[in-house]
């Protein structure tokens, strides 16, 4: 960012404000680490679905069950939409929960839906990578800034057409899922979570940088499904999203989706989170 005008006498003063968190989250409900612990006591795994690489895949995970996403063969990054299976037109917020939450995610952060719904999806309640944090450049993992890789501005830099970006798989997935046509399913696809994705803001510029996932086989992010949720994964082609994206040069790996039930006396006090209370009336009366 160039400067084109002067600073006034009090730029010090203008700039040396205190920061203020914008939203007063305290005010949530805070995560219940013991109640999770508990609805995991008889957790049973009941279905898995493997994404290829440079591909997507559709899973669906009840309300009060857990989901994994499990790196398996190698570092990779996947890229996550989630939409509420009863009405596709509620889906992650991905802007909101950034605001909410933070820049990445991880244990005991919600995942928000958009409005009018806005509420809690799914809850981060294991990570491997928690230990990871914030490294020398500014960088964390998980993020739910970047949007996803996608054929268009792929195109727009590089003039070329390049079909197995996140945005074309997920919309391959869903449009099988869904049994729509492409042109039908592509509306619904939706700025992702980035599970793995190692990426920050520059120091000096402020502008979105990517580094080599430090994700390794094994390594899982769990999620507890707030509300009966469609999922859709695409494991990205920029693999560990270390270098270039959007072709077929990067090595790429498979991701492990895993589904787990629970049982209704483990999740005894729990009630999926109703859909927004406010009256919608903005105003009108
Ligand atoms: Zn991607």
């Amino acid at each position: 960012m160039n400067a084109h005008f002067p600073e006034p006498d009090d730029a010090s003063e203008r700039r040396h404000i205190s920061p203020l968190v914008c939203y007063q989250v305290d005010q949530l409900p805070p995560y219940n680490a013991t109640f999770f612990e508990r609805a995991k006591t008889n957790m049973r795994k009941i279905d898995e679905v493997m994404v290829a690489p440079r591909d997507a895949s559709t899973f669906r995970v009840p309300a009060g069950f857990f989901f994994r996403i499990k790196s398996v063969e190698g570092s990779q990054v996947g890229d996550l939409n989630l939409w509420n299976a009863n009405a596709i037109e509620e889906r992650f917020f991905s802007g909101k929960t950034r605001q909410l939450q933070a820049t990445h995610v991880s244990t005991g952060d919600r995942l928000w839906s958009t409005m009018p719904g806005l509420r809690p999806m799914a809850t981060i309640t294991a990570d491997t990578l928690d230990w990871y944090g914030w490294d020398e450049d500014g960088g964390g993992v998980h993020d739910v800034i970047g949007t996803r890789c996608d054929p268009y501005t792929n195109f727009m830099l590089n003039g070329v057409d390049y079909h197995y970006c996140c945005h074309s798989n997920l919309t391959r997935a869903l449009a099988q899922e869904l049994d729509i046509s492409l042109s039908d399913a592509e509306p619904h696809i939706h700025d992702v979570m980035n599970v793995f994705m190692c990426t920050g803001f520059t120091l000096d510029t402020h502008q979105y940088f990517m580094k080599a996932s430090p994700v390794r086989p094994g390594d899982y992010i769990e999620f507890f499904a707030e509300i009966d949720l469609l999922g859709a994964l695409s494991a990205c082609p920029g693999g560990n999203c270390g270098s270039s994206h959007s072709d077929d040069q990067t090595p790429c790996y498979p991701l492990l989706v895993e589904i787990f039930e629970t049982l209704p006396e483990d999740l005894t006090g729990w009630q999926s989170p109703p859909p927004n209370g406010y009256d919608r009336s903005h105003g009108v009366n």
